[in-house]
This record gives C-alpha cells, sequence and structure tokens, in this order.
C-alpha cells in the first residue's frame, strides 16, 4: 500500500481505544452501547470528546440544537471550513460503532493534521450531530435538520419523548452539563461535508472490499394501508355475507409482496405494523391497517411501484373498501460530484479494495447535501449487522476509513 501524506499519520491503536473509552459510557451487558440523545450519557461522551479536543488546543463552539463544531484552523481565516462528523447518540440497546465513529474518525484526522504539521486554507471540522436516531423522539437527525433548516427549530423543540420531555428541555439539560463554548450560528457557511460511517449492511464484507464510496442515500415511502370491512358475530354470520377485513388482507399482502418483487433484491419493502379492529376472538375483523415502509435508490421506481399500490390493493380486497395513505416520502440524496470523486481517488491512492454503493439508511448527510457538496464513507461491519449490541467492527477496517476520510478531508480544506 502506497501511504499518502496525512494517511500514514493515522494512528490505529489512537483511534481504537478511542472507542473503547467511548463504548464504556452507556455500556450494556451484551457489549452494547445505550446512549440516548441529551441523555446523561450523551452528555459524558461529548465532554469526553471535548476534553481531548481541548488537549489539542482547538477551539468548540455549539449550536442552539448541541450540534458541536471543533475546528482545526486553516491559513485562511475568513474561509468556510470543511465538516466531517456522524451522531454520538445510540438506538435502545444499540452498538458501538453507529455514529460514534464517523465522529471519532474525523477527530482522529484532526490529530493526524497536527501530528503532521499539516496546514491546510480551510479550518477543518469534527462534528457531533445531536439526535440522529430517532430512538427518543420519535423522528431523528434533529440536530443536522435544524442546522441546515433552522425554520423546523420551533416544532423540533416542542417535541416530546415517551415521558413529555420536550427537545428544548433535553437539549438544555444537555448544555448544563457542558463546558461553556462558543455559539454557532444555524446555517453557518460549510464548503464541504464528509461522514464516515458503518455500512450497517452486509455487502463490503459479502465482496470482500474495504470502502464504500457512497453514491446516495436511498429514497423512502411510508404508506397507511387500511381495510374497511364490517364486524360481525363469529358464530352467526355466513360466509357469503362477511365483510371480513383479515381475510381480504392477507391476499392484498401476498398481491402486494408479488408486486414488490425484485429480482436484484434492490428494493426494500416491509410491512412492520399490524393492526386489527376489534381484536377480538369471536369477531370477524371489522377493520385493518398496516403499514409500508418501501425504499428504493432509483426515483423512478419509487415512483413507479409507490404509484401501484392502491390499484393491487383494491384488486384483492374483495368485498372490503381499500384506503391508501402515504405518510411520508423522502427523496432519494444523491452524492455526485468533488467530495465523492475525493474520496474515490483517495482511495486508490491508498490502494484499499473498494466499491460503489447506495446506503440503505438515512444519515445526517441527507440534510447537509441540501446546502452543500456532500459524500459519505463506509466501512464493513461484522455481518452487516447494526442497531444491535452485537455491531461489530475490526481495527483494521476503522483506520482505513480513518485514512481515506483523511486523504480526503485535507484534499478538500486546500481547495
Ligand atoms: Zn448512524
Amino acid at each position: 500500500m502506497t501511504a499518502g501524506s496525512i494517511a500514514a499519520y493515522i494512528d490505529e491503536a489512537r483511534l481504537w481505544s478511542r472507542h473503547v473509552e467511548m463504548a464504556k459510557i452507556g455500556a450494556t451487558p451484551a457489549g452494547g452501547v445505550h446512549r440516548l440523545a441529551f441523555t446523561p450519557e450523551d452528555t459524558l461522551s461529548r465532554r469526553l470528546l471535548l476534553g481531548w479536543a481541548d488537549a489539542r488546543g482547538f477551539q468548540s463552539q455549539i449550536d442552539d440544537l448541541g450540534n458541536i463544531f471543533i475546528r482545526r484552523a486553516g491559513i485562511d481565516a475568513d474561509a468556510a471550513p470543511v465538516i466531517s462528523g456522524s451522531h454520538i447518540d445510540t438506538q435502545p440497546k444499540g452498538g458501538r460503532f453507529d455514529g460514534i465513529y464517523g465522529i471519532l474518525a474525523a477527530f482522529e484526522v484532526l490529530e493526524a493534521m497536527d501530528d503532521a504539521g499539516v496546514k491546510t486554507r480551510r479550518p477543518v471540522e469534527a462534528v457531533v450531530w445531536s439526535a440522529e436516531e430517532s430512538g427518543r423522539f420519535d423522528i431523528g437527525c434533529l440536530g443536522s435538520q435544524a442546522f441546515v433548516d433552522p425554520s423546523k427549530l420551533p416544532a423540533i423543540f416542542e417535541k416530546r419523548d415517551g415521558d413529555g420531555t420536550s427537545v428544548r428541555d433535553a437539549v438544555a439539560a444537555m448544555k448544563r452539563g457542558l463546558p461553556k463554548l462558543g455559539q454557532r450560528a444555524f446555517r453557518s457557511p460549510v464548503a464541504y461535508c464528509v461522514e464516515a460511517h458503518i455500512e450497517q449492511g452486509p455487502e463490503l464484507e459479502a465482496q470482500g472490499k474495504t470502502i464504500g464510496v457512497v453514491t446516495a442515500i436511498q429514497g423512502q415511502r411510508f404508506f397507511k394501508i387500511e381495510v374497511v370491512g364490517e364486524a360481525g358475530h363469529a358464530g352467526n354470520t355466513p360466509e357469503r355475507l362477511r365483510k371480513d377485513a383479515v381475510t381480504a388482507t392477507i391476499p392484498i399482502i401476498a398481491g402486494l409482496r408479488k408486486l414488490f418483487h425484485d429480482p436484484a433484491d434492490i428494493v426494500r419493502f416491509t410491512i412492520g405494523r399490524i393492526d386489527v379492529v376489534p381484536n377480538a376472538m369471536a369477531v370477524i375483523p371489522g377493520y385493518v391497517m398496516f403499514t409500508i415502509d418501501f425504499r428504493h435508490p432509483d426515483e423512478a421506481t419509487l415512483t413507479r411501484l409507490g404509484g401501484q399500490i392502491e390499484t393491487v390493493a383494491r384488486e384483492h380486497a374483495g368485498p372490503c373498501d381499500v384506503k391508501v395513505t402515504e405518510i411520508r416520502r423522502s427523496k432519494t440524496t444523491y452524492f455526485e460530484g468533488v467530495v465523492p470523486e475525493t474520496i474515490l481517488a483517495a482511495t486508490e491512492r491508498l490502494g484499499y479494495s473498494y466499491m460503489h454503493m447506495p446506503s440503505g439508511a438515512g444519515h445526517d448527510c441527507r440534510y447537509l447535501a441540501e446546502m452543500c457538496p456532500t459524500g459519505m464513507i463506509f466501512i464493513p461491519c461484522w455481518k452487516g449487522i447494526s442497531h444491535n449490541e452485537a455491531e461489530d467492527a475490526t481495527p483494521a477496517d476503522v483506520a482505513a476509513g480513518a485514512r481515506v476520510l483523511a486523504e480526503t478531508l485535507v484534499s478538500l480544506a486546500n481547495r
């Protein structure tokens, strides 16, 4: 492997030990991490990171949603920074790498730049995006959404967790536990944004590749399907008079599974919730509601298949009525141009095996891409397991992703 100039300063042992340190905060008996947004564990992790930043003399700032920006200064004080980071929070009983890897890799790059005495035109910043996971407040990417579109802030502040605590109060409580930091404005200029992350899927490991150059974050469409029949007595109602919503739902789901079957296995189609009313043993079910979570990296496919749901459901509904409601749609985010090109060039220069791939999961970069050129770097994770205490990655892959990130950030910071 021909090492680039900055990549040689990435310290695999230091980066790994930082993961080990971080994984102690919110550690679960099964080897995972339980560190929900804005909780004392989240706060403690940030203090640990800020302590490391302090020891290096890096300046840190915080915005109104608690996003933290750790800056290594550039030569041109007025130049917009290159930023790189991810989230410090986890899902309930999550893993040791989802999110935190992107922060620690970016921080490792700052330290490597210091060790190498590298000077860049632009500042480079390691970023902590608040509340990326939906585990506490039901919706995710709160920090990156507010940073990119401050008009969302009032609605985000009013969101509440299961105990009734608002985001506003949760952020305030966290800030009380942090050292005093400089204020960063939402939507302050950003030149480029890069996020390193574990793949959270099995492809890199299965293909024997070290680096994923991410081409897109696939779009999603969420639907609610209501099948309306008529409740009746299970003993007295003959079959010819029944409008049984469960009996109708079974062929509807079979028809939808056929519609969404994809020989290439790229379509992601999930029925994650089914409610039956009244859900009583001796009552013919009068009503069924089920959800569809449909994802695909290609907008045309999202439109085409999503548009056929209602027709297919009606075809199979028998005597029942069907109502299809789209709850939410997010478009595919494409990563194109200078950032993925710089990631690719760095990967090739360092001699790592790689593949281009879309991301199946959402990430903070989906929102950052709305305001600046953006890209993502994936590394393999064990069996593709994520959002799980068993989540794992190797020190070598963790360091490889950081080396690619280092080359990428320095190159972008000199543009
Ligand atoms: Zn994540």
